[in-house]
């Protein structure tokens, strides 16, 4: 089992000025032996990989999502080449908000996970089932098809990690019970066994609604390897709690 991963996806959110909550977060990952990594939105990533870099922070800064071509006539998009120029480490894909906000079908993950794995950036990809799909008795056909659609048949050894959110555990307060993200871990690590025979160990990581409450116990269920944290990561008090419970 490896140091946790505890991962704050800042979203549509923050400012110029949030660059100096990215180093009061650093203060509290000073103090921890966990990886912590912050991916602000694409306008913030230069300033606050910088600012990180010459405090002489060991945070690593990350993406929200990435085209999966290098460069081209493509408006509005980034690539995984222009991240990792910024001063990115890790990119985060098949966020929900991407999936369901923009229609991202898991073919178009994978092709940008082999984009982020181009430039050696370490993909966070995102999976998870919809409420319906859970009342319809789903869940682990959509995940294990999510995982088998969205890692890319290219992969191998390489260093990537999976994050299980439930879309309806997502900004809502309401978190799985212990037993549902237990069951999905087990999904996911059996996939990953049965796929790459123990090549690849990436950590598994839990997201939706975790706050500083509730992180301490999250990670003692069997097989969360680490957080992906949105709202409770944008302010430094509350981020660097769940800093502290890892
Ligand atoms: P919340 O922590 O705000 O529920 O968001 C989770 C998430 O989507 C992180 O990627």
């Amino acid at each position: 089992p490896h140091i946790p991963l505890i991962a704050g996806n800042w979203k549509m959110h923050g400012l110029s000025q949030a660059v100096s909550e990215a180093l009061a977060i650093d203060a509290a990952a000073r103090q921890s032996s966990a990886r912590i990594a912050l991916f602000p939105p694409a306008t913030l990533l230069h300033r606050l990989s910088q600012a990180l870099a010459e405090a002489g922070s060991s945070i690593i800064t990350g993406g929200q999502d990435c085209h999966c071509e290098a460069d081209g006539a493509f408006t509005g998009d980034v690539s995984a080449e222009m991240l990792k120029d910024a001063g990115a480490g890790m990119v985060i894909l098949g966020h929900s908000e991407r999936r369901h906000g923009h229609g991202e079908p898991c073919a178009l993950v994978a092709k940008k996970v082999l984009g982020a794995l181009r430039v050696g950036l370490e993909p966070v990809i995102c999976i998870g089932e919809t409420l319906e799909e859970r009342l319809a008795g789903e869940t682990h056909a959509v995940l294990n098809r999510q995982l088998r659609a969205s890692l890319p048949e290219e992969l191998t050894g390489q260093v990537f990690h999976v994050a299980y959110e439930p879309v309806w555990a997502i900004g809502t307060g309401h978190i799985p019970t212990d037993e549902q993200v237990v069951d999905a871990m087990v999904l996911v690590k059996s996939y990953l066994e049965e796929r790459f025979h123990g090549q690849v160990t990436p950590h598994v990581l839990y997201g939706g609604s975790v706050k500083p409450d509730n992180a301490a116990h999250l990670l003692t269920l069997d097989g969360v390897g680490g957080l992906l944290v949105g709202g409770a990561s944008l302010k430094a008090a509350d981020f660097n709690r769940i800093i502290a419970a890892a």
